[in-house]
């Protein structure tokens, strides 16, 4: 029996010693891929954004400048995107509607329907997420410029920040250093949150300064972010918080997606092309089967938003979904 007992608490000393040098192999390994966001980034706790570094934003005095440029990273290796940094002066912002942007696939991009999770129609998990959002530069399918980020951190997360940023720009005529860097651990091709900073320049920061961390989450969404798959959290219940309240009532119960600005909330439908059937007054995705059985004589083509369309009465194909 003693025997035994020894055995077993040999084992066991066995075990934890492999367990601490794996777990020291592993937090090693984690350590070496950290950028330098990440080390101060606390866990997502209920909040779509953080303050890094007390809210400081780290331009160097050589960055910081008064004129007007917008650069945008080379993707990476596995073709992740890499920061995108500006100064932001009006004359950057946009003139011409937006176009599509449905032709670029971010890396983790695994779309899925979320109703009752996600508060778009159709309730998609993930946009296409500019990093340097629209109303700021004007930027349409720059794949150096888009990311795949959930509803939650693209509308709760990076929209407040970038409307401050943009009535700002927009008011003062000023100019504002803007950095945005997606922060992706080890080889992941979903990011796990954004860092924009920025940094008013002709009044040194008094109008705007911030460095804040958004997360990529989505409440009541499990997500993978070594390939960006994504399951329902079956122990999610949902609650309306405090915070919530606040968000909603903060932009005068407006949502306004950062991704269209001034159009539909969906951001995957909106200055997209779609084809309508003018005799079934149904309307598809120009990819989809029906469009090629379509007589030319019924063929539309339409650019604008799914929902221009429906309050023109047509429907949304039951086969494509558009
Ligand atoms: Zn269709």
């Amino acid at each position: 029996m003693r025997t035994y007992l020894g055995k077993v608490g040999f084992a066991n000393r066995i075990f934890a010693l492999l367990l601490a040098l794996s777990l020291g192999m592993s937090s090693f390994l984690f350590w070496s891929v950290k950028t330098h966001a990440e080390e101060e980034i606390p866990a997502y706790s209920g909040s779509a954004s953080v303050e890094l570094n007390e809210n400081v934003p780290g331009f160097t005095t050589e960055e910081i400048t008064t004129k007007s440029y917008e650069y945008y990273g080379e993707l990476d290796k596995q073709g992740r995107c890499t920061p995108a940094m500006a100064c932001l002066g009006k004359d950057l912002m946009p003139t011409e509607e937006r176009q599509s942007i449905s032709m670029v696939k971010p890396t983790g991009w695994k779309q899925n329907k979320y109703p009752g999770l996600v508060d778009s129609d159709p309730p998609y998990l993930y946009n296409r997420c500019h990093m340097i959002g629209f109303q700021l530069t004007g930027e349409n399918a720059n794949e150096q410029n888009l990311i795949t980020g959930t509803r939650y951190m693209n509308v709760e997360g990076m929209l407040p920040y970038e409307n401050g940023v943009a009535d700002y720009v927009r008011s003062t005529g000023n100019h504002v250093m803007y950095r945005v860097t997606p922060v992706f651990e080890g080889k992941n091709l979903l990011c796990s949150g954004v860092q924009i900073e920025a940094y008013s320049v002709e009044d040194k920061g008094k109008g705007i300064s911030f460095n804040v961390y958004c997360y990529n989450v989505q409440p009541g969404v499990i997500i993978n972010y070594t390939n960006g798959s994504n399951k329902a959290d079956p122990n999610y219940k949902k609650s309306v918080s405090a915070d919530e309240f606040v968000v909603t009532g903060g932009t005068g119960g407006t949502t306004v997606d950062r991704s269209a600005p001034a159009k539909s909330n969906d951001a995957a439908s909106s200055g997209t092309t779609y084809v309508v059937n003018k005799n079934s007054k149904k309307f598809h995705n120009p990819t989809c089967d029906s469009v090629k059985d379509m007589k030319e004589k019924n063929k539309m083509y339409y650019e604008g938003t799914r929902d221009e369309l429906i309050q023109q009465g047509y429907d949304p194909c039951k086969r494509c979904n558009p």
